[in-house]
């Protein structure tokens, strides 16, 4: 059986003893049924991995004792930020899992001038549920770190950040800009003699960038990339993205 793998505050380990509350108390002992003995992986969101031995499972408390701890293998050298348009709310969701267990370490609501009012105003009202997505997505797909979930974030002002952040900074563009994503990332790793450290992706809302949103990402040195001649939906866009960033910098 693949050991149960959970994200904890790291707070609840202290001296090699594990103490675990909430949810994943509730997993352990009434869902999985694990008895003390059993062996669990417990993350504290450092890029490490403890393998923890359950010695207590009662129902006032279930506590473990670390036996190992190693980095985890999951994470990307790559730093991948996703800046994806707002989606309706189950079609983010998608983005979200998905692009956890591709790798993105960080996701950017985005707000763009043909975003639907509707699907932004959901964005915030729906982090608690999206953060638990996303942990979930991060135990299953073995990551060491969970992708943090910013909040909503303006065109302008996220290409400002974008840039300030020092990423590789992509906007991807259905208007056949002169380079592919792998062109790009290319000649980024043929300028530099390396594989950039970090992207940061840009997708458009199913109504596309407007012409005058890519050329401001353009006056702050983003570059237009294509995924090729066929036009993919917004979710499909980012994923494809990430996952294209997966493979030519990781694979
Ligand atoms: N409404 C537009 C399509 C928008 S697709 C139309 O029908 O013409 C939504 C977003 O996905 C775009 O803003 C872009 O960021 C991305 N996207 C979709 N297909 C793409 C492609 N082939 N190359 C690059 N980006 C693409």
């Amino acid at each position: 059986m693949t050991q149960p793998r959970f994200f904890v505050p790291p707070d609840w380990i202290h001296e090699r003893q594990v103490t675990l509350a909430g949810d994943v108390e509730h997993q352990v002992r009434n869902v999985l049924r694990l008895r003390p003995g059993d062996r669990v992986i417990v993350l504290d969101d450092t890029g490490w991995e403890c393998e923890v031995e359950l010695t207590r499972v009662e129902r006032d408390g279930v506590v473990g004792q670390v036996t190992d701890e190693r980095p985890a293998t999951g994470e990307p050298r790559t730093r991948i930020r996703l800046y994806q348009a707002a989606l309706k709310a189950r079609r983010f969701e998608f983005v979200l899992q998905k692009g956890t267990e591709l790798g993105v370490a960080e996701f950017v609501p985005l707000v763009c001038e043909r975003s639907v009012v509707g699907d932004v105003a959901e964005i915030d009202a729906r982090q608690e549920r999206w953060r638990r997505i996303i942990r979930e997505a991060a135990e299953q797909s073995r990551r060491g770190r969970l992708p943090i979930l910013r909040p909503t974030a303006m065109f302008t002002l996220a290409c400002q950040e974008a840039v300030d952040a020092g990423a590789l900074t992509l906007i991807l563009s259905e208007h056949h800009p002169p380079l592919t994503l792998k062109q790009a990332l290319e000649r980024a790793r043929s300028e530099d003699g390396r594989a950039p450290a970090a992207v940061s992706l840009f997708v458009g809302p199913e109504g596309g960038f407007s012409s005058e949103e890519v050329y401001l990402a353009a006056q702050y040195g983003i570059v237009p990339v294509s995924l090729g001649p066929r036009i993919l939906r917004a979710e499909t866009a980012g994923l494809v993205a990430a996952a294209g960033v997966v493979y030519a910098l990781e694979l």
